[in-house]
């Protein structure tokens, strides 16, 4: 199988790059823009293999977009390219629009003119899987999760954004017959991801000593998806996922913001003693604009059709987050230098 993967160079693509290619389970062109958000280092043992592919290019770009099919001849995509974090949204709404609504319609009609040229055996195995978030349902109480006949209500410039593009790809389904598959998952965590998400960036402010903001009063609950279960599922829908469904992806990991963050103070006193207790560095800070209560996703439905299942218990896998960021500085102190310096995005002040 020829796997071409948008967005392929951050967090979760690469992920799913990884497995695709360790399992030598297909060829991989990998399609990224290189934003704040990519790091080279990321895929640079990739780089070197015959089966690996890398075009540098924005999926608004229509005529890089169509060479790249023209080119790679996939058998598949998987879109993940994206601008991803909520708080940059609040203060950027317009850039999330262009890549996540019009980099998705841009990257649909590509790939829609190439799949029409294809012979006709290979234009009915061929699969579009748009990856997307369970924050385009908004946010629950107490009780209940998301399943995949839950209405939308986006509530994010990110969200809204992200509900538009998975409304793009279902038309594109239902209106040219053209084989996508949504999928929504929750919160990923694991190596890689970049430092302004949750997870590493507790992580990395508590190793050096300082603030570990929470925001609130820490009490949003997130459904954690450890990103190694997740390339699994998106491998498993890429096989047997049906076109024009839509599969929740989630971990069935449910924990309060202050729950995770004390855990990763615990970690951090256990692995890098120098600064333990690292509870004294943890602050209730200012709330996000809007912050959604709680996600929880019921994968009943990926479970009992293509037979995925997390695999990885929340407390392991953070577990060997917190390990991977400690052993893995060449990857994370160049973003910290050349970057990002750990800080707060999305007050809206
Ligand atoms: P990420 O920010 O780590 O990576 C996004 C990648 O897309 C980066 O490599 C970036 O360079 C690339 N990119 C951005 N704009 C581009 C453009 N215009 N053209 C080409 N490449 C571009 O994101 P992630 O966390 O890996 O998320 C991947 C996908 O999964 C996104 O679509 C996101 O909405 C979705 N998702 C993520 C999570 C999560 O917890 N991380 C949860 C649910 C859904």
């Amino acid at each position: 199988m020829r796997v071409m993967v948008t967005g392929g160079a951050g967090f979760i693509g690469s992920a799913l790059v990884r497995a695709l290619l360790d399992g030598k389970r297909a060829a991989v062109a990998v399609i990224d823009s290189m934003t704040y958000a990519a790091s080279p280092q990321t895929l640079a043992a990739c780089r070197q293999r015959p089966d690996f592919t890398f075009y540098q290019c924005d999926i608004c770009d229509v005529d890089a977009m169509r060479a790249a099919f023209a080119e790679f001849k996939p058998d598949a995509v998987v879109h993940l390219a994206a601008e991803s974090h909520v708080d940059r949204s609040i203060d950027r709404p317009a850039k999330f629009v262009e890549t996540n609504v019009v980099g998705t319609q841009v990257l649909l009609d590509a790939a829609l003119a190439y799949w029409r040229n294809m012979p006709a055996a290979e234009q009915s195995a061929f699969r579009f899987i748009h990856v997307s978030t369970d924050e385009v349902y908004g946010a629950l109480g107490e009780t209940g999760a998301f399943t995949e006949t839950t209405a939308y209500d986006p509530r994010s410039p990110y969200s809204a954004s992200k509900a538009a593009s998975d409304h793009l790809a279902s038309a594109w389904h239902h209106t040219y017959g053209f084989p996508t598959i949504v999928t929504n998952c929750s919160n990923n965590y694991g190596p890689y991801q970049f430092p302004e998400k949750l997870i590493p960036l507790m992580i990395l402010r508590g190793l050096a000593g300082r603030e570990m903001p929470v925001y609130g009063q820490g009490r949003n609950v997130r459904d954690w998806l450890y990103v190694g279960d997740h390339a699994e599922a998106l491998w498993l829908v890429l096989n047997s996922g049906r076109p024009g469904e839509t599969y929740l992806i989630g971990g069935e990991s449910e924990r309060r913001n202050i729950d995770v963050v004390n855990t990763i103070a615990a970690l951090l006193d256990e692995f890098a003693p120098q600064n333990a207790p690292h509870s004294r560095f943890i602050q209730f800070v200012d709330d996000r604009p809007g912050h959604d209560h709680r996600y929880a996703i019921d994968p009943s439905k990926i479970k009992r059709e293509l037979g995925w299942k997390a695999k990885t218990p929340f407390e392991l896998g953070l577990r060997q987050t917190v390990q991977w960021y400690l052993n893995n500085r060449s990857w994370w102190e160049p973003i910290l230098h050349d970057t990002y310096r750990l800080e707060r995005f999305g007050t809206a002040s």
